[in-house]
C-alpha cells in the first residue's frame, strides 16, 4: 500500500486553488436569504393567522390545523420560489448527526405542487431502523416527527427542511431535541419564578448557548490512504512528528490558504442559513480549527450547530478536504472540544449571569450564579455522564483537555465576593442599613469581564457573563449535555425558591432570606470549586480526597442516569420517564461498544495486513544485507540489532492482535449492554490498544520511510 500513501502525497502537491468569492461584500446582504424567517411569516401570512403561529412559537404550544395549512402553503411557496422542490422533517435520532426523509412537493395524483398543514405538523418515517434502545419493537415501526415551529424552516439544497423531534407511536421520545425543548421550557419556568423575587416585569427566561465548535482538516487523498481515519474518524497508529504542536506556532496564527478558501466558503453557506458564525481561528494542534458563531437561544443554537457540521462535510469535499471531528484523531496533539457558553437572559434584556452596577440586580446575578455551582456540585455525576462517548474518553484527562473530574472555575474575584459572602454572613442587618453593603455585594468590579482568568484547564468555568462547559466533545450533540445542565439548574431553582418562600413566610425579610440560602449553598458546594491546574496530578489526588468522581470512561461515567437520584430528577420535570432513561442508556452503550469493536478490528487489519508484511519485508533485506556482510567478513551488530528488534515488534503484534480478538469473542457473547460496554473498555481498549499501537509506531522509525504503508502524522498534519 505504500505506493497509495505516495500517489496521495502527489495529489497533495498540485491541489489547484480554490478561489471563494463573497456573494456580496455585505454579509447582511444574504444572511439568512434560506431561512423562512418570523419576518417571511410576517410578510406572507395573514395577520391574525401571523399572531397566532408567532404567540404558539413564543410559549411553545399547539398550532391548529387551519394555521398550519396557512403556514405549510407560504412555506410551499416561499420554498419553490427559491427552487425547492422537495420538502423533509430532519430530525436528530439518538445516533447522533441528523435524519431526513425527503418528499416531493409534486403531487402525481392533481399534478401540482401541494404541501399540506398535516404534512408539515407531522410525518412517519420508516424509523424501524433507529435505534430506540427497546422501546419500539421493530414490527411496530411507528415513530413519527413533529415540527418544532421554534426553530425555523430551511432550505437546503432544494429541499425545504423542516426541524423536527421524533417520538415513539406510544409518545417516547427517540431523538435528543425533545427532551432539550422540554428541558428548556422547564429552566424558564423556574428561572422566570426566581427572577421575580427581584423584578415583577420578568416573564421569561430563555437559555442561550454559543457553542465554539473545534476541528481538524485533512487532505482528502491523504485521508482516504488512511483506512482508520475512513473507518474509526481517528488514527489508531502514527508515531509522533519531530515538530507537533511545541512551537506553539499555530495557535492564532495566520490560517493556511487552503483552510482559509474552505473557511470562506462554509462560512458564507452557514450565513445563507443564517447561521450567525463570527469567530474563526487557528486552534493548538497543527491543522486544527475553530469556528464559533453568535450565541442564540439553545435549541435553535444546536440545530445550527448540527446544520453547521453538515455543512463543513460538504464544502470541504468541494476543497479536496476532510472535516474530522472526532474528538481525538491524532494522539500526542490536541484533542478537539465544544465548548457550551451558556447563560440564561430574561425578557427585561437582563443576563442573569452578569455582574452589574446595581446593588439589587447583584443580588439577582449572586442568586442564580451560586445556585448554578451548587446545581453542578450536586448533580456533577449526571454532567459527567451528559458528555459520555467513546471518543470524548480520548480527550477528557489527556494532557490538554478538562479533566473527567467535575469541578466549577469561578475565577478569584468572584471567588472571593462567595467568600465573604459566606463570613459576612452573620452580620446582623439593622433598620435602615445598607444590606448590600454590609454583606459586601453592593459592588462586583466591572473588570471583572476581562479578568475572568483564562483557565482553560476547567471543564466549567465562569466567563464573566456566562458559563462554559468545556468539557462537551466536538462530535457530540449538545443537546444531551444541555438538557442535562438546563434540568439541573432548573430543579436546584426551584428548591432556593421553595426554601426562600418558607423563610420569607417565617417573617425574614425576602433579602435576607435569600441571602440566607446562598451562604448555606455556598458552604455545601465548596467541594465543586477548583481553581488550580485541572491537567495536574495534585488536582486528581485532592479531587479524591474532597470525594468528588473521577469517571475516566463511558460504560463507568453513564450509570449516573440510572441512578435514583437522576430518574427522579428526569421524572419530576417531565424529562425523561424511567423507561426512556434506560432506553437511552442501552442506545449510548450499544454505540460505545460498536464504536470500540471497530477501532479493535481495523486495528487488527492495518497491523496484521499492513504493518506486518512490511516489516516482514524490510527485514528481509536487513538479513540479506547481515548475510552478505559475514560473507565479506564483517560482523554489523548495528543490523543484526535492527532485525532482533523487529522481531519483538512483530511478536509483539501478533500475540496481542491475536489475544485481542479470543476476548472479542468472549465478550460479544454477553448479553448485559453495560457489562459488555465495560468489558470492551477494559478487556479490549485498555488492555490492548496501547500496546499494539507503541509496537507500530515504533516499527514506523525502523522501517525504511519509503516502504512504510500509512500517511505519516507528518504529512497528515501540515496542510498547506
Ligand atoms: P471566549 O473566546 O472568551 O470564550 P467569546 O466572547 O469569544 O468568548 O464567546 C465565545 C462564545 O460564547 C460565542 O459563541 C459567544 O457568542 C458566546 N457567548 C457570549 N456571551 C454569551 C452569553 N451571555 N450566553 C451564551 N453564550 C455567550
Ligand atoms: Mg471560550
Amino acid at each position: 500500500m505504500a505506493h497509495l500513501r505516495f500517489k496521495a502525497l502527489d495529489q497533495l502537491a498540485t491541489r489547484p486553488k480554490i478561489n471563494v468569492e463573497l456573494p456580496s461584500a455585505k454579509i447582511s446582504d444574504f444572511f439568512g436569504e434560506s431561512v423562512f424567517t418570523i419576518e417571511e411569516m410576517r410578510a406572507t401570512l395573514a395577520p391574525a393567522v401571523f399572531k397566532k403561529v408567532s404567540q404558539a412559537i413564543r410559549n411553545g404550544e399547539k398550532i391548529d390545523e387551519v394555521t398550519a395549512d396557512a403556514v405549510a402553503s407560504a412555506a410551499k411557496s416561499w420554498a419553490i420560489t427559491k427552487g425547492a422542490t422537495h420538502f423533509t422533517h430532519w430530525f436528530q435520532p439518538l445516533t447522533g448527526g441528523t435524519a431526513e426523509k425527503h418528499d416531493s412537493f409534486f403531487d402525481g395524483t392533481s399534478g401540482i405542487e401541494k404541501f399540506k398543514g398535516s404534512e408539515l405538523v407531522q410525518q412517519e418515517p420508516d424509523a424501524s431502523s433507529f435505534p430506540s434502545g427497546g422501546i419500539r419493537s421493530t414490527f411496530e415501526a411507528r415513530g413519527y416527527t413533529a415540527w418544532d415551529p421554534s426553530s425555523p424552516m430551511f432550505l437546503y439544497g432544494k429541499t425545504l427542511c423542516i426541524p423536527t423531534i421524533f417520538v415513539s407511536y406510544t409518545g417516547e421520545t427517540l431523538d435528543t431535541k425533545a427532551s432539550l425543548l422540554k428541558a428548556i421550557k422547564v429552566v424558564d419556568k423556574a428561572a422566570t419564578k426566581v427572577a421575580q423575587l427581584f423584578d415583577r416585569e420578568i416573564t421569561k427566561v430563555t437559555a442561550s448557548l454559543g457553542i465554539e465548535q473545534e476541528y481538524f482538516l485533512v487532505d482528502e487523498a491523504l485521508y482516504m490512504a488512511r483506512p482508520d481515519l475512513v473507518m474509526a474518524g481517528r488514527s489508531v497508529f502514527g508515531h509522533a512528528p519531530a515538530r507537533g504542536q511545541q512551537l506553539e506556532d499555530h495557535y492564532f496564527g495566520s490560517i493556511p490558504a487552503r483552510a482559509y478558501d474552505f473557511m470562506k466558503e462554509f462560512e458564507v453557506e452557514a450565513w445563507k442559513l443564517g447561521i450567525p458564525l463570527r469567530t474563526r481561528h487557528n486552534e493548538v494542534a497543527p491543522s486544527q480549527f475553530e469556528v464559533a458563531p453568535m450565541f442564540e437561544e439553545v435549541n435553535v443554537a444546536n440545530d445550527h450547530n448540527q446544520l453547521l457540521m453538515d455543512v463543513m462535510g460538504r464544502v470541504a469535499e468541494k476543497h479536496n478536504l476532510r472535516v474530522l471531528f472526532h474528538e481525538k484523531p491524532f494522539a500526542g496533539v490536541n484533542g478537539s472540544g465544544k465548548h457550551n457558553n451558556w447563560s440564561l437572559i430574561t425578557d427585561t434584556g437582563v443576563n442573569l449571569f452578569a455582574p452589574s452596577s446595581s446593588a439589587r440586580d447583584n443580588l439577582m446575578f449572586l442568586t442564580f450564579f451560586v445556585t448554578t455551582v451548587k446545581a453542578v456540585h450536586e448533580h456533577a455525576d449526571l454532567l459527567r455522564a451528559s458528555i459520555a462517548t467513546a471518543a470524548n474518553d480520548f480527550r477528557l484527562g489527556a494532557n490538554e483537555a478538562p479533566p473527567a473530574i467535575m469541578s466549577t472555575f469561578l475565577g478569584s474575584q468572584m471567588s472571593a465576593v462567595l467568600d465573604e459572602l459566606e463570613s459576612k454572613g452573620n452580620v446582623k442587618i439593622e433598620k435602615g442599613d445598607n444590606m448590600y453593603m454590609k454583606l459586601g455585594i453592593d459592588h462586583i468590579p466591572e473588570i471583572i469581564l476581562d479578568n475572568t482568568d483564562r483557565n482553560r484547564t476547567s471543564p466549567f468555568a465562569f466567563t464573566g457573563n456566562k458559563f462554559e462547559f468545556r468539557a462537551v466533545g466536538s462530535s457530540d450533540n449538545c443537546a444531551t449535555a444541555m438538557t442535562a445542565l438546563n434540568v439541573i439548574v432548573a430543579d436546584q431553582l426551584e428548591k432556593l425558591h421553595e426554601e426562600v418562600s418558607q423563610d420569607i413566610e417565617k417573617g425574614t425579610e425576602k433579602r435576607l432570606a435569600i441571602v440566607n440560602v446562598l451562604r448555606r449553598y455556598i458552604k455545601e458546594s465548596k467541594t465543586i470549586r477548583f481553581e488550580g491546574d485541572g491537567y495536574s496530578d495534585e488536582w486528581v489526588k485532592e479531587a479524591a480526597k474532597r470525594g468528588l468522581s473521577n469517571h475516566k470512561n463511558m460504560p463507568a461515567a453513564v450509570k449516573a442516569y440510572l441512578t435514583k437520584k437522576s430518574i427522579e430528577l428526569f421524572e419530576r420535570h417531565g424529562i425523561y420517564n424511567h423507561k426512556e432513561v434506560e432506553a437511552r442508556q442501552e442506545i449510548k452503550l450499544e454505540s460505545y461498544i460498536k464504536r470500540v469493536q471497530i477501532e479493535s478490528r481495523v486495528m487488527g487489519d492495518l497491523a496484521i495486513n499492513h504493518i506486518i508484511p512490511t516489516a516482514i519485508a524490510y527485514q528481509s533485506k536487513l538479513i540479506d544485507n547481515a548475510n552478505g556482510l559475514k560473507g565479506l567478513g564483517i560482523d554489523n551488530k548495528a543490523v543484526v540489532k535492527t532485525i532482533q528488534e523487529i522481531s519483538g515488534h512483530i511478536e509483539t503484534i501478533k500475540t496481542n492482535v491475536h489475544n485481542m480478538i479470543e476476548e472479542r469473542k468472549r465478550i460479544n457473547k454477553m448479553t448485559d449492554a453495560h457489562e459488555k460496554a465495560t468489558a470492551y473498555c477494559e478487556d479490549v481498549k485498555e488492555k490492548y490498544f496501547e500496546i499494539i499501537r507503541e509496537a507500530v509506531d515504533d516499527l514506523e522509525l525502523l522501517v525504511n520511510d519509503e516502504d512504510w504503508p500509512l500517511v505519516k502524522y507528518r504529512e497528515l498534519l501540515f496542510l498547506r
